[in-house]
C-alpha cells in the first residue's frame, strides 16, 4: 500500500524531476492578504507571481500545501462527515507555472503522472473543461488519447477558478475517479458532476488567465499561468483502494486512536461513525489551526476556529465520553504528521493546552444548553412547530456559548429550522446595549489566559501585516 508520506514525496519529486522548485507549506493564515480567511489552496502563496507583481529565481513550482476550507469563499464546514471525500484541513499538492508553460505541458504532466507513474487505469478517468475550451478538450483526446465521450464540459461554478470574489482565476479542467457503482447514489443517470461520492474529483488544473478586480472586471494576466491542485487524501483514497478518505492512513489512524479512547468501534454504528469522522476531521483542522497561530476567540478566524472545535466536542459527547479528549487527538494529528510537518509538531504542547482550555470550559455549559435545547423542541413538537425561535438561539449562544451552526446542527436531524432573523434582531440588540454600559467582557479573561500560556510555553512573533490574527505566528 502507498501511505500519504510516500504519495507527497512522490507527487514532489515528480515535479522537481521535470525542473520544478519545491517549495514548502505556506502557513494557514494568509499573510499579507486581507482577502482570505485561511489559505484555501496551494496558489495563494504565489498570488502575486501570477499578478506579475512579484519575480521569484524560478518559473515552476510544486507544493504540498496546508488548506483549510471553513468560512469564505470555498466553505466546505457543512459537507465534513456528510460526504467521504471533504475536509475542513487538508492538504493540496499542486505544480505552478509563472508564465512558463501552459495548457500542453499542464496536461500532459497530470496525466503522466497518474496513468504511467501511478499507473491508474485509466478507464476509471474522466476529465472535464470549460464550457468553450476546444483547445483543452483537443489536447486531451489529440496529445493523450482520452476518447471523445470520457470528456465532459461545465461551465463557470465547475469549470472556472477563482481564489476569492477577487484576485487571478481562470478555465480549468478536471480529472475525476470512479469509485464504482457501489459508491454514491446509485442513481441509473448518475455521472461526472454528479454530487455524491461516485464520481470523485482528484485534481483540478487551472489555466490562469485574469485577474478579477472588486468590480467584476477581468483583466488579461501579464502571461498566462499554471496553477494545479490535487487533494492529498482523495489521491490517497483512490492509491489505497478504498472509496472515502475517512479509510486511508491519514484519517483511520485518528480514527483509531478515538476508538481507542472511546472503547467503540468505527463500522458499528451510523451515529458513531459520523461523530468519529467529524471529530478525526476536526482534529486536524484544530490542530493546524492553532499550530499556525490561530486561537479560539469570539470573531474572525478566531471564531470559525471555535465553531470547529465546539462541533467536535459535542461530537465526542456523542461518542460517550464526558471528558476533555480532543486535545489528544489534536495532539496525536501532531505527532503522527511529524515527519510531513516537523514545526507544528514542535507546538504540539501548546495545543494541547489551548484545546483542553477551550475544551474543560465548554463542557460546562454544554451540558446545559443541550438539556435546555431538548426541552425547547419538545415543547414545540407539542405545539406542532417547526422553527427555533430565534430567542432561545440566542440564548444558547450568549449564556452557553452554542454557535449557531452548532445549534442548527443539533436540530437538524429532528427536522428543526432556526429563525436566523430573529436571532439577528437579539444580537442587535444585546450589542446596542453593550454599547451604552459597557464595563468590559469577559473575552478578555479568556485572552489573558492565552496570553499567559504563550508567555510561558512559546515566544511570539510579530507578523505584523495580519490584521486579524490575534497573536502571529507561534515559533
Ligand atoms: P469539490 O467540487 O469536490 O468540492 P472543488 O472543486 O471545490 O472540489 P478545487 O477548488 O478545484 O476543489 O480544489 C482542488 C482540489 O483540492 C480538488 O480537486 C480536490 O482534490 C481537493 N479538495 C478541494 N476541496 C477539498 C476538501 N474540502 N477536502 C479535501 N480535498 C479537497
Ligand atoms: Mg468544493
Ligand atoms: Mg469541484
Ligand atoms: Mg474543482
Amino acid at each position: 500500500m502507498m501511505t500519504a508520506d510516500a504519495l507527497r514525496t512522490r507527487f514532489l519529486q515528480f515535479f522537481a524531476q521535470r525542473g520544478h522548485q519545491v517549495v514548502p507549506s505556506s502557513s494557514l493564515i494568509p499573510h499579507n492578504d486581507p482577502t482570505l480567511l485561511f489559505t484555501n489552496a496551494g496558489m495563494n502563496q504565489f498570488k502575486d507571481c501570477f499578478l506579475g507583481e512579484e519575480k521569484r529565481d524560478y518559473v515552476r513550482a510544486a507544493t504540498s500545501q496546508k488548506c483549510v476550507r471553513a468560512g469564505g469563499k470555498h466553505n466546505d464546514l457543512e459537507n465534513v462527515g456528510r460526504t467521504a471525500r471533504h475536509h475542513t484541513f487538508f492538504e493540496m499538492l499542486g505544480n505552478f507555472s509563472f508564465g512558463d508553460y501552459f495548457k500542453k505541458e499542464a496536461i500532459a504532466f497530470a496525466w503522466e503522472f497518474l496513468t504511467q507513474d501511478l499507473k491508474l487505469d485509466k478507464s476509471r478517468l474522466y476529465v472535464t473543461v470549460f464550457t468553450d475550451d476546444d483547445e483543452a478538450a483537443d489536447i486531451w483526446h489529440q496529445q493523450e488519447g482520452v476518447p471523445r465521450e470520457r470528456i465532459f464540459r461545465f461551465g463557470e461554478k465547475d469549470n472556472f477558478w477563482s481564489m476569492g470574489d477577487t484576485g487571478p482565476c481562470g478555465p480549468c479542467s478536471e480529472i475525476f475517479w470512479d469509485n464504482g457503482p457501489g459508491v454514491g447514489c446509485g442513481r441509473p443517470d448518475c455521472a461526472v458532476g454528479c454530487d455524491c461520492d461516485r464520481y470523485m474529483e482528484i485534481w483540478n488544473n487551472v489555466f490562469m488567465q485574469f485577474n478579477r478586480s472588486a468590480d467584476g472586471t477581468l483583466a488579461p494576466l501579464p502571461k498566462p499561468a499554471v496553477d494545479t491542485g490535487m487533494g492529498l487524501e482523495r489521491i490517497c483514497t483512490v492509491m489505497q483502494g478504498v472509496t472515502s478518505n475517512y479509510d486511508t492512513d491519514l484519517l483511520r489512524r485518528i480514527i483509531g486512536h478515538i476508538e481507542q479512547l472511546s472503547g467503540k468501534g468505527y463500522g458499528a454504528d451510523g451515529d458513531n461513525d459520523v461523530s468519529m469522522r467529524v471529530i478525526a476531521d476536526h482534529s486536524r483542522a484544530t490542530a493546524f489551526l492553532i499550530a499556525d497561530g490561530v486561537l479560539p476567540s469570539n470573531e474572525g478566524r478566531g471564531y470559525v476556529l471555535r465553531r470547529i472545535m465546539r462541533r467536535a466536542m459535542r461530537h465526542a459527547r456523542m461518542l460517550g465520553f464526558d471528558t476533555p479528549v480532543l486535545y489528544q487527538t489534536a495532539t496525536f494529528v501532531l505527532e503522527t504528521m511529524a515527519g510531513a510537518y516537523p514545526e507544528e509538531a514542535k507546538r504540539a504542547a501548546f495545543v494541547a493546552k489551548v484545546v483542553k482550555n477551550e475544551e474543560e470550559r465548554f463542557i460546562q455549559t454544554l451540558g446545559n444548553g443541550l438539556r435546555i435545547l431538548q426541552e425547547e423542541i419538545d415543547r414545540l413538537r407539542h405545539q406542532g412547530a417547526t422553527t427555533i425561535p430565534g430567542a432561545v438561539v440566542f440564548k444558547l449562544y450568549d449564556t452557553f456559548g452554542f454557535p449557531v451552526d452548532l445549534t442548527a446542527d443539533i436540530v437538524e436531524k429532528d427536522g428543526f429550522a432556526l429563525d436566523e432573523a430573529g436571532f439577528d434582531r437579539c444580537m442587535a440588540q444585546q450589542r446596542q446595549q453593550a454599547r451604552e454600559h459597557w464595563k468590559g467582557s469577559g473575552e478578555e479573561g479568556i485572552a489573558s489566559i492565552y496570553k499567559q500560556l504563550a508567555e510561558q510555553g512559546l515566544q511570539v512573533e510579530f507578523t505584523g501585516y495580519d490584521k486579524t490574527a490575534d497573536f502571529g505566528t507561534i515559533v
